[in-house]
């Protein structure tokens, strides 16, 4: 059938061999996919065309996907790394006391920013169950993020640091991860107010139809940005990589990186390693590095657990 000029697109859903694109008018349009698509995924700009009357919901037919800035990805039983979402901007990294306020977490979760290039911010929720006493805990651990670069925000569902949280993801492509309990669904749904519980339905006011579906999809703020979300992205975590790899996640551990006696230093016991000099000397907090060990002790559990596998 005749299809019409070549038109940009914005995936907010895939599914199957279809994908919800919005047209350049913010319209939602369901689309087939070419064959020569290898890879479609939430977040990724496309071009496509209209047929000139829609067929049983399907609108158009996408024919290309623009160069991704970003892919975050996930290991898959059966595809080796499967995209799960393009073109994020952020990480929201929430952490909160309840439960428990965990650095190794969050440097998991920014070691694994790190290393596909995706800016991160870290986010300290539920701000009103801190007292003086957590408070000051908090905001030493916290100050450390900062020290090296990092934007930190507090926040809490009752409107805490909500301008703040706005202002990061303004035009920004962003997406929300945290150990479970932490407080992002109450986040996300202060911030979508048209969105009605983020994992479910989706109300009729944002324009984006209504089906329930575990994909990733991506959601507008009202004041501008957008949010990608599905469980799988909320459960998106730092998996098995090369000590070197996890090393360079530490950003403040980069510098140093080159300066160990030996080539192939594990920075555990090796004489003349450079990280552990930069600790002894204050230039290396030891919170992050304790943390690196930690984080290369589970890579090597990990590895030894699939080497079990059949
Ligand atoms: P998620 O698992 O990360 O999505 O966390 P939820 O949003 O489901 O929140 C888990 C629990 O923490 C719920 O009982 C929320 O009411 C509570 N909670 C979320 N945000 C806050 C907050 O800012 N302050 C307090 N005191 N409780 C919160
Ligand atoms: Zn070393």
């Amino acid at each position: 059938s005749e299809l019409g000029p070549q038109l940009e697109g914005l995936v907010v859903s895939r599914f199957g061999q279809h994908a919800d694109i919005e047209d350049e008018h913010g319209k939602i349009e369901r689309c087939t996919l070419r064959r020569s698509i290898r890879s479609l995924v939430t977040g990724d700009r496309v071009v496509w065309r209209a047929g000139k009357e829609s067929h049983q919901g399907i609108s158009g037919v996408i024919e290309a996907v623009h160069p991704r800035k970003t892919v975050l990805t996930r290991p898959d039983y059966y595809d080796g790394i499967k995209p799960i979402a393009a073109n994020i901007d952020h990480i929201i990294i929430v952490s909160s006391i309840a439960p428990e306020f965990s650095r190794n977490i969050i440097d998991r979760y920014l070691v694994a920013c790190e290393d596909i290039g995706i800016t991160p911010i870290i986010v300290l929720n539920k701000v009103d169950l801190l007292d003086s006493e957590s408070a000051e805990v908090i905001d030493k651990a916290l100050q450390d993020y900062r020290d090296i670069g990092y934007q930190v925000i507090y926040s809490s569902k009752h409107g805490d640091g909500l301008d703040s949280l706005k202002a990061v993801m303004k035009d920004k492509i962003n997406i929300f991860v945290g150990q479970s309990g932490v407080g992002k669904t109450s986040l996300l749904n202060m911030l979508l107010p048209d969105v009605d519980a983020v994992t479910g339905e989706i109300s009729e006011g944002s324009g984006l139809g209504k089906h329930t579906t575990t994909t990733a999809r991506l959601y507008h703020f009202k004041d501008g940005g957008d949010l990608i979300d599905s469980p799988g992205i909320r459960e998106f975590s730092l998996w098995h990589l090369e000590t070197e790899r996890i090393a360079s996640g530490f950003i403040e551990f980069r510098e140093h990186l080159g300066n160990c006696r030996f080539r192939d230093c594990k920075h555990l016991t090796d004489p003349g390693c450079a990280l552990v000099a930069a600790v002894e000397a204050g230039q290396i907090e030891s919170a992050r590095f304790n943390s690196f060990l930690r984080i290369l002790e589970t890579m090597d559990d990990a590895k030894n657990a699939r080497h079990r596998d059949p």
